[in-house]
């Protein structure tokens, strides 16, 4: 459950997992602040959200920029009044084996997912601290466990999950819990971009990845945003630090 008054900042909500978790959180009565670095995405998620019956507010954010990132802030302190959840999504890739990557893909990577998480934490954690109650969800990956062609990203979100744990021991005593999800292969952009990059068709890139879990499927946007919505519960408050694999198999 998600009580009515809770207010959701969810950035690089414009499409993927990010659009799929702001939906979902709606569904569940969250008043969505919807992210993303452009603010034509956010748009049409925050409409999709408004027509289906919930409340949504589309905000421009680059979640690397620290200005940005306080004043998505403060926009959700402006029109709600209040700042209760954070799911920390927006990501890019810049794939390549160590001996091509450049100090821009590193940059980059690091820059969005490792700093854009650290940026967005400390931001809302002010609000939530103050309020005596927060969430905060961050995305980490099965690729921190390494993955060849990632070195950059796989760094970024093993990093993620040495964050998460370290802002649960440093936040847990003002009622902010915050955890990860680390999805496997997801259907979205990003996976498409990957099947480009290697030159395979992305479907049979996404059977070969369906014949790698115990499952026998790929996952969806809605799977990882089922595991954020939870983790946001008002029942999750007992949960915190802890990394969820939601991958279709161990
Ligand atoms: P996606 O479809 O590529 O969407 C990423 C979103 O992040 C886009 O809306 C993008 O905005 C936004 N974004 C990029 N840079 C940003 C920035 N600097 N500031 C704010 N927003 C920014 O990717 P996805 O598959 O939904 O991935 C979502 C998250 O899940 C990422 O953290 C990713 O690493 C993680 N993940 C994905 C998979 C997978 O298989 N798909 C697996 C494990 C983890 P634009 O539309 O403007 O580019």
């Amino acid at each position: 459950m998600i009580e009515a008054k809770r207010v959701a900042v969810v950035t690089g909500a414009g499409r993927g997992i990010g659009a799929a978790c702001a939906k979902s959180l709606a569904r569940k009565g969250a008043q969505v602040i919807v992210s993303d670095l452009l603010l034509d995405g956010a748009e049409q998620t925050a409409e999709a959200i408004v027509a289906a019956g919930g409340q949504a507010v589309a905000v421009a954010c680059d979640v690397s920029v620290r200005e940005d990132v306080e004043s998505l802030m403060n926009r959700s302190m402006e029109v709600y009044g209040r700042l209760d959840i954070l799911v920390n999504n927006a990501g890019i890739i810049r794939d390549n084996l160590i001996h091509k990557m450049t100090d821009d893909d590193f940059d980059q990577v690091i820059g969005v997912h490792l700093k854009g998480t650290w940026l967005c934490s400390q931001a809302a954690q002010r609000h939530m601290v103050a309020n005596r109650y927060g969430r905060i969800i961050n995305f980490s990956s099965t690729s921190a466990l390494g993955n060849r062609g990632q070195a950059n990203y796989a760094a970024a979100k093993a990093g993620i999950q040495g964050l998460t744990k370290t802002l649960a021991i440093e936040l847990g005593r003002f009622g902010i819990t915050c955890n990860a999800v680390a999805p496997g292969f997801i259907e979205s952009d990003m996976t498409k971009e990957t099947a480009a990059r290697i030159g395979v068709e992305f479907a049979a890139f996404k059977e070969m990845a369906a014949r790698e879990t115990a499952v026998l499927r790929i996952g969806t946007p809605e799977d990882v945003a089922y595991a954020v919505t939870f983790f946001a519960s008002e029942e999750a408050a007992f949960i915190t630090g802890q990394v969820l694999y939601i991958r279709g198999g161990v």
